[in-house]
């Protein structure tokens, strides 16, 4: 291979030829007829050798260049170099796509990777088999006009995709999939569809066990306190034994009976996947009923509960889901606030949107708790949460409930000072003033 020339290179070699013209023009005679007739077979050669290399270029296949002559020896090589490395980068990147492709075809999902306006640049053979996409068929065509499905066209045009779209294969309403979009490479998303009908199965049969053993419970349950309840002071043998034994009985019966309900409550949030926000719900009447209950639950206590409830704040909503939601942490705070505490309860328009909020002066809860707290059976302190017949299952009964009104709990809490839960309902709920007129 050649090395590239240099100017000085080119100058002696100019200057060489030249001389030689010129000693052979004096010599016979004609010195400036000689230089003439050099100087046109340079330029003659010159123009074969830019044929040459316009033949090699866009005429032969083959890649190695014709031989070169003189300085165009270099300039040819230095354009086979280009290509050579060329090939090689070209080679390496196709390499690295093969590898891309096998572990995408690897993976247990659909994956198909679009430009920012949605159209098919690649997907994986499981993609075929869920979705029914044609490859290469549908390269080029918009995701859009392949899945019609009109969650599936807002999800994909949202440009939110925090949480993912779970929604029935096009191809079999049977088969469950759970779709994921992630931004790759600088102007591409990756949608990822993941068969999740199993994990939805075995969901639903937890539910569906729940739901049934709480159900079956609750007649039992219903006999051992009837027969509870119906034994009279002075049918109860007199040993200071028996007298215990019946307390305890009716205590724990009382604590099962309210366990079961709760799980009973959960179970029914958790079935009812339809939202519906057509009922309006009075909160305020349902504040001061909740208010009644709250004065005699723990009245030992004397708690100050103070209601900052604005009255003409109603909403769209599901009422028992809301009152579950509000009464529980109004209850939380009457039992987890120790005596002449102060619980305010705050109902009020902030921002357009209906605020809640349950602020007490309690022992509060440490911060390494609070991201499990709205976890089913989660406890800080089992020994004490039993004997205030707390189940753990309070605030993973709002967390449902709020949910399913799009909204979600937040908790503020510092140990010694207190806790304050909170939530906003979206600001679409809050039932307008012209409602309310017509209404
Ligand atoms: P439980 O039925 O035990 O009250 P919850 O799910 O309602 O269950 O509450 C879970 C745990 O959170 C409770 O065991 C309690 O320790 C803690 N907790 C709830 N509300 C409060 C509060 N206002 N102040 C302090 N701790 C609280």
């Amino acid at each position: 291979m050649h090395k590239s020339t240099s100017i000085s290179d080119l100058l002696t070699t100019l200057a060489i030829y030249f001389s030689l013209a010129g000693v052979f023009g004096f010599l016979i005679g004609f010195p400036f007829a000689v230089l003439f007739i050099c100087a046109l077979g340079l330029l003659g050669w010159h123009y074969r050798q830019v044929l040459k290399m316009n033949e090699w270029l866009w005429h032969r296949k083959s890649f190695i260049p014709p031989q070169g002559q003189g300085s165009w020896a270099s300039i040819f090589d230095g354009v086979y170099r280009i290509q050579l490395n060329n090939r090689k980068k070209r080679n390496e990147l196709k390499e690295l796509i093969r590898r891309f492709r096998e572990g995408a075809e690897a993976l247990p999902d659909a994956a198909i990777v679009m430009d920012n306006n949605l159209n098919i640049l690649w997907c994986n053979k499981l993609s075929q088999l869920f979705l029914g996409l044609r490859w290469p068929h549908d390269k080029g065509q918009r995701i859009d006009n392949l899945l019609r499905h009109p969650d599936f066209v807002r999800y994909i045009h949202s440009n939110d995709f925090n949480n993912p779209l779970e929604q029935a294969s096009p191809l079999n309403d049977e088969v469950i999939l759970e779709y994921r979009v992630m931004p790759y490479g600088a102007q591409q998303l990756m949608l990822i569809a993941r068969d999740i009908t199993q994990v939805k199965q075995l969901e639903q049969m937890r539910k569906d066990f729940v739901a049934n053993v709480s159900h079956e419970l609750r007649t039992p349950l219903t006999v051992l306190q009837g027969y509870l309840e119906m034994f009279d002071e002075s049918l109860i043998p007199e040993q200071p034994m028996w007298g215990k034994a019946h307390q305890m009985m009716t205590e724990q019966t009382h604590r099962m009976d309210s366990l079961v309900t709760q799980l009973l409550s959960l179970s029914r949030i958790e079935a009812s996947s339809q939202q519906e926000f057509e009922e309006v719900v009075d909160v305020p009447a349902m504040l001061n009923l909740i208010k009644t209950e709250a004065a005699t639950l723990n009245a030992d206590k004397a708690h100050t509960l103070s209601f900052n409830i604005d009255a003409s704040l109603i909403v769209y909503g599901m009422k028992d889901e809301l009152r579950s939601a509000m009464s529980n942490l109004i209850f939380n705070a009457v039992q987890y606030t120790p005596a002449s505490g102060l619980i305010e309860i705050t109902w009020a328009l902030k921002n357009n949107s209906a605020y809640f909020a349950v602020n007490d002066n309690g022992e509060g809860i440490p911060a390494e708790h609070l991201p499990r707290i709205t976890e089913r059976f989660y406890r800080l302190d089992r020994a004490r949460s039993r004997k205030t017949g707390g189940s753990g299952l309070g605030l993973s009964i709002v967390k449902h409930a709020l949910s399913r009104h799009n909204s979600h709990l937040e908790i503020n809490s510092e140990v010694g000072k207190g806790s304050t839960f909170y939530f906003t309902l979206p600001n679409n709920l809050t039932v307008s003033k012209q409602e309310k007129v017509a209404g």
